[in-house]
């Protein structure tokens, strides 16, 4: 496998991730902002998550102070639209895509799997696509009930220790989440663990993306 190294075109490198849910961004690519807040000192982070009720939006809130402390600038964004009704609220949640196209351009867009079974998250990765025709998605994946995780393309190898802190953070902060049976340190470190043995990561962990375009500059 070869390996492509990331860095921003630019002094600054802006990253746009959005989320349905809260705990979305953090399960599907915490590791991956960790790791860019470490390596890039002008990285700028913007959050977006599209519904949360008053606890979930108090979690999101303290979730982000967490994953993005260090980051050159963090914005954070918290819309209250009905979980689970995310394809009957289309044209708004479009009118909320329309103002974040407005926006300085994102160098990078993180946002839900395509072929995620979860509604909302399927209705956002579409909007996504639809809004930025010029920019880099890369497409993260959510565990779930329904067990539609596929094969992912895109590799970032963890070290054991920023796999431990998002799994820390994760557990620390999302108290509305655990009695839910898959909300567990173990699925989230063993499908890391199952991505980084697909990418014969050194520390043995990864997430995993789905990037659908590349194009090659020589
Ligand atoms: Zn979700």
């Amino acid at each position: 496998m070869h390996s492509l190294s990331v860095r921003p075109t630019s002094a600054t490198m802006r990253v746009l991730c959005v989320g349905a849910h809260a705990d979305d961004i953090e399960i599907g690519c915490g590791g991956l902002l960790l790791r860019l807040i470490q390596a890039i000192p002008k990285v700028e982070i913007d959050w977006i998550v599209f519904s949360a009720d008053a606890r979930r939006e108090r979690e999101t809130r303290r979730s982000a102070g967490l994953f993005l402390k260090g980051a050159a600038r963090a914005g954070l964004k918290v819309k209250h639209f009905r979980d689970g009704f995310f394809p009957y609220h289309g044209s708004q949640i479009k009118q909320v895509f329309e103002r974040l196209k407005k926006a300085q351009p994102p160098d990078l867009v993180l946002t839900h799997y395509r072929e995620d079974r979860h509604q909302d998250h399927r209705v956002l990765s579409e909007l996504t696509w639809n809004t930025f025709r010029d920019h880099w998605i890369l497409e993260y994946e959510i565990p779930k009930f329904d067990g539609d995780l596929g094969a992912p393309n895109c590799f970032l190898p963890l070290d054991t220790d920023t796999c431990r802190r998002k799994v820390e953070y994760l557990s620390s902060v999302f108290g509305s989440q655990r009695d839910k049976h898959w909300f567990t340190g173990e699925t989230f470190m063993g499908l890391m663990r199952l991505r980084g043995m697909e990418c014969r990561a050194p520390d043995g962990y990864a997430e995993a993306f789905y990037s659908r375009k590349t194009v090659l500059q020589l």
